[in-house]
């Protein structure tokens, strides 16, 4: 069984959205026999991102002070531990030119170890406007009326988009806001092969993330994309995305039953 995650959340600077310190969590990986942990707060940075969340950056200094704390924060933790620990971001991806300049610009001040792309916004064409379903769903965040409807296209193009940019070791929750009801209907089979697409001509690997099952009662992506992908050998990786100690390695046993039911045999192991 994959004994290993690339993408956890902590508490880092006491504003993230993780419930438990980095030492908190490396202390735990160590318990249930993990043998490296990836730690992967948010990088949620755009120049029109909006204060809907404490995690959302829109000042690029901020935006490189922050995430160097963070991994500091991490490697502090991990010089106690026989582990191997590695830092990394779960980045909100936007395919601008505006955006991608400033992403380097952080790449190159930051000492990360590997990205993760993601998108959890839905944002007009021109990046404009940026909003966060959960924001909307679970704060009553302000949204325009139809928003989400009209611009949720836009968060497949952006996802084939962060494949094509090469600048991610994987690619998280395909169908994320499934847990929202979005885009089940099967109007959204088309956009979700596209990224199928992609991800076999980019060779990109992608994360099963097994917070699904609480959150939807499936793990993501839906159990065809993970057929479809599987026949493509596209490399996956089992991520718990765990947000506390008690989620890391979460019904990784599930998702190992599942991989091997469709004889998914291609997987993707970090070389970091
Ligand atoms: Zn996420
Ligand atoms: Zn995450």
């Amino acid at each position: 069984m994959q004994n290993y995650t690339y993408h956890c959340h902590t508490h880092a600077l006491g504003k993230y959205d993780g419930r438990n310190t980095a030492q908190e969590m490396i202390e735990q990986a160590e318990k249930i026999g993990f043998t490296e942990i990836g730690i992967s707060n948010h990088m949620c940075y755009h120049p029109n991102m909006i204060h809907s969340n404490p995690m959302n950056i829109n000042d690029i200094n901020e935006a490189i002070d922050t995430y160097q704390q963070i991994i500091e924060e991490v490697r502090q933790a991990a010089a106690f531990t026989k582990l191997k620990v590695f830092v990394g971001f779960e980045v909100d991806f936007f395919s601008s030119k505006l955006w991608r300049d400033d992403f380097e610009t952080i790449m190159s001040n930051i000492k990360a170890d590997y990205y993760i792309g993601a998108s959890h916004v839905i944002q007009t064409a021109d990046e404009s406007i940026i909003i966060n379903p959960y924001d909307v769903f679970h704060h009553g965040y302000p949204c325009p009326e139809n928003f989400i409807a009209e611009n949720y296209h836009n968060y497949w193009e952006n996802i084939v988009e962060a494949i094509k940019s090469g600048y991610f070791s994987f690619i998280a929750h395909l169908d994320l806001h499934k847990i929202f009801r979005l885009g089940i209907e099967p109007e959204w089979n088309n956009p979700k092969r596209k990224v199928i697409e992609a991800l076999t001509e980019y060779k990109q690997p992608f994360e099963l993330n097994t917070s699904g099952w609480n959150k939807s009662n499936e793990q993501h992506p839906h159990d065809w994309m993970l057929k479809e992908l599987a026949v493509r050998n596209v490399p996956v990786i089992i991520s718990d995305d765990a947000h506390s100690i008690q989620m890391l390695g979460q019904h990784f046993a599930r998702a190992e039953q599942l991989l091997s039911d469709i004889n998914y045999t291609t997987r993707w192991k970090p070389n970091i």
